[in-house]
């Protein structure tokens, strides 16, 4: 049956091209004059040279330049990819970018999405054998080097927001310049078998000025400067600090809004994620609904990396007469995305960054932005005439801040990448060349707890276990859970449940009804805690067949759980591939899967104190149950979480009771004496 079902909208795709080829043909010649008029295309010519002369090239330009959507154009054109045979890789941090600019791409050649322009994303892939120019995660990317080590499918690959320096992005360069020495020295010997890829071309583009540390790591490559396109933007800042950056994102835009005509500029509001974006969306449409007669409306578009790509569009359409539009966004629309007709900037400051520290493990953080963030969003306002920026925080507040963000590499948990180098062939990831070095503590810490999950062996070699766990596209914590269910016999639960920890938020809760939608909430409640109450949701949720106004009843937010269901089932996909039963249930027994969650967050565990206080077991930091977890306020001997996030203090999120013996059992290499102690 699945098989059918696979091959029908492969057909469908086919008759809906042919009928429509034409018209991708008459889109792509109308979109010809804005291409041409782009400040990168008089450097057409230069790029493409340099291109073919270098292995590597560096190219800056200014946002909106053009960069990402006519480079990897600028090198089908050129004849850099061979239909049918090598592609044009394009990587980006965010999958919202990635599947929102490939759409775009797709419209300039003139080709249908998922045809010769295509992406690919974690747990979606709209791209064939024939894709030409393929956008992709950079984690994406990765994962592909696992099943093919020297990229063979690729002539060039083009790492894009390379400023931004994140974890993947950073462990991408190291591998792909040793794939790049590797090819040559293989063409240059003759050793590459007949019909290989040949060479392997590496651009690396950046957004902002300092590119010589990319030269310098790629053996002193040429760095090409792309003129941009700015106008004057005035910036304004707040005379006294905000202790509410929300409320005052949602004031200033109502004030942009009554005070300048809508004629003069859409908005765009910078927030630290989807959680932030929802509120004052929801505030702002609660005003809205009372603007007196002939106050133009609001259109709002959200985006954030979560959106699915049917929401996007709306974004990057013009909205209907006697309307503004107002983006919210996370830093997305930094550099990675241009969005048209954009003349106010509001910038809340902050962005939401992942940390680690080894006491307390990964935890998410709202922070301050550096000033070169700040400056980017000022830049967003100016791109087609004068513009203005309203930045939510003190002058004195701006001079704090830091020059740059510290590359997430030397920040992040290294478990996941570890594990990929690993697996990758990579076997001294001590020895790895790392553009910046992340500390050896962090290193270690990362390989050991690879070690305590099977993944790795006593002398760090890659077990069975951990190759097999390196398929996922998952931290390692979650692909060894799914791997203890299928012994316990509750793989389908647990695929439920590692799906919904996905996404951020499974509720939605308005401010002004808090008590109505706790109450709602009460209904799927689990006295185990949140896991399990979160399947409870997935199952109601799919008894009553999705049904918007039962969502809306139970405060359920539809945009994150419709995310949930294509996860599961890319999971249940990849799950079958590797020849396990995902229709192994244990029915009511739901301690075998709180035990299964145990075999991978034994790190992610803290013990009841006599204060009534709980205290990581990992590293003896007080940390508190999240005011929205089905826990909160309860005492049990122990809890484990999937994730703890820092906003005043440590707060654990989805959090579920354990019994302090199972936990001894998760892990015996990490709590032995524990386990002894608890047993005697
Ligand atoms: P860069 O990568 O240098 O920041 P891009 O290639 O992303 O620049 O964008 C170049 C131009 O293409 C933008 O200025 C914008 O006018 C246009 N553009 C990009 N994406 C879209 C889109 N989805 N819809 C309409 N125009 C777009
Ligand atoms: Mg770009």
């Amino acid at each position: 049956k699945p098989i059918a079902n696979g091959t029908s909208p492969q057909t469908h795709i086919t008759k809906a091209s042919k009928r429509s080829k034409i018209d991708y043909r008459a889109q792509a010649l109308a979109l010809r004059p804005q291409r041409e008029r782009l400040p990168i295309y008089s450097a057409r010519a230069a790029i493409v040279r340099e291109i073919r002369k270098h292995p590597t090239v560096v190219i800056v330009g200014e946002t909106g330049s053009g960069k990402t959507t006519q480079i990897p154009q600028y090198l089908l054109e050129a004849g850099f990819s061979q239909y049918g045979h090598t592609a044009i890789a394009v990587t980006q941090p965010r999958r919202v970018a990635a599947t929102s600019i490939a759409k775009r791409v797709a419209e300039e050649v003139g080709t249908q999405l998922g045809a010769r322009v295509g992406y690919t994303i974690r747990f979606e892939d709209c791209s064939s054998d024939k894709t030409q120019i393929k956008f992709c995660t950079d984690g994406l990317l990765l994962r592909e080097i696992l099943a093919d080590p020297l990229l063979t499918k690729y002539s060039v690959v083009i790492l894009d927001e390379a400023h931004e320096r994140t974890l993947r992005t950073d462990i991408l360069l190291g591998m792909l310049k040793d794939i790049q020495r590797t090819r040559a020295a293989q063409s240059a010997n003759g050793s590459a078998k007949e019909g290989s890829a040949g060479a392997l071309k590496i651009v690396v583009m950046s957004a902002t000025l300092d590119a010589e540390r990319f030269s310098e790591y790629f053996d002193n490559a040429p760095v090409l400067y792309v003129a941009g396109r700015q106008f004057p933007v005035t910036t304004y800042f707040t005379t006294t600090p905000q202790s509410d950056y929300l409320d005052s994102a949602h004031l200033t835009v109502l004030q942009i809004h009554t005070e300048t005509p809508s004629t003069s500029g859409d908005i765009l509001v910078f927030l630290s994620g989807q959680e932030d974006i929802e509120n004052v969306e929801r505030l702002l449409r609660e005003s809205a609904a009372h603007f007196s007669p002939g106050v133009p409306q609001l259109l709002l578009c959200p985006i954030f990396a979560a959106l699915p790509p049917s929401q996007q569009a709306r974004v990057f359409e013009p909205p209907p007469e006697f309307t503004r539009k107002v983006v919210l966004a996370t830093n997305i629309a930094e550099t990675s995305l241009t969005i048209t007709g954009i003349r106010h900037v509001v910038d809340a400051g902050v962005h939401k960054v992942r940390g680690f520290d080894p006491r307390v493990g990964e935890s998410l953080l709202v922070e301050p932005i550096s000033k070169s963030s700040a400056r980017q969003r000022t830049g967003r306002a100016g791109r087609e005439a004068a513009g203005f920026c309203y930045r939510l925080y003190t002058e004195a507040d701006f001079a704090q801040l830091p020059e740059d963000s510290v590359p997430e590499i030397k920040r992040c948990h290294l478990a996941m990448v570890m594990l990929q180098l690993k697996a990758a062939g990579v076997s001294n990831v001590l020895a790895f060349d790392f553009m910046d070095r992340p500390s050896k503590r962090a290193l270690k810490h990362a390989l050991l707890e690879l070690y305590a999950l099977d993944a790795l062996d006593d002398k760090g070699e890659l077990t069975a276990l951990g190759r097999w766990m390196s398929e996922f596209p998952l931290e390692p914590a979650y692909s060894k859970v799914i791997y203890a269910s299928q012994q316990a016999g509750c793989t389908r639960e647990v695929i439920d449940i590692v799906s919904l920890l996905s996404v951020d938020t499974l509720f939605y809760i308005p401010a002004d009804k808090r008590d109505e939608s706790n109450a709602a909430q009460l209904a799927f409640r689990s006295s185990d805690g949140d896991h399990l109450t979160y399947l409870n949701l997935l199952r109601a949720y799919t008894q009553a067949n999705a049904d918007p106004t039962w969502c809306q009843e139970h405060f359920v937010n539809r945009r994150n759980m419709r995310h949930v269901l294509d996860v599961r089932q890319q999971l249940n996909r990849l799950c079958t591939r590797l020849g396990m039963d995902i229709n192994k249930s244990c029915g009511s027994d739901l301690d075998a899967v709180l035990k299964c969650f145990l075999s991978g967050f034994f790190h992610n565990c803290a013990l009841l104190q006599p204060d009534g206080s709980y205290r990581s077991l990992s590293g003896s930091q007080t940390v508190h149950i999240h005011p929205a977890s089905a826990l909160f306020g309860k005492k049990v001997p122990a809890i484990f979480y999937d994730q703890l996030v820092f906003t005043n203090r440590l707060h654990a999120r989805a959090v579920s009771a354990a019994d302090p013996f199972w936990i001894a059992q998760a892990s015996p290499k990490l709590y032995g004496r524990l386990a002894s102690s608890v047993s005697s």
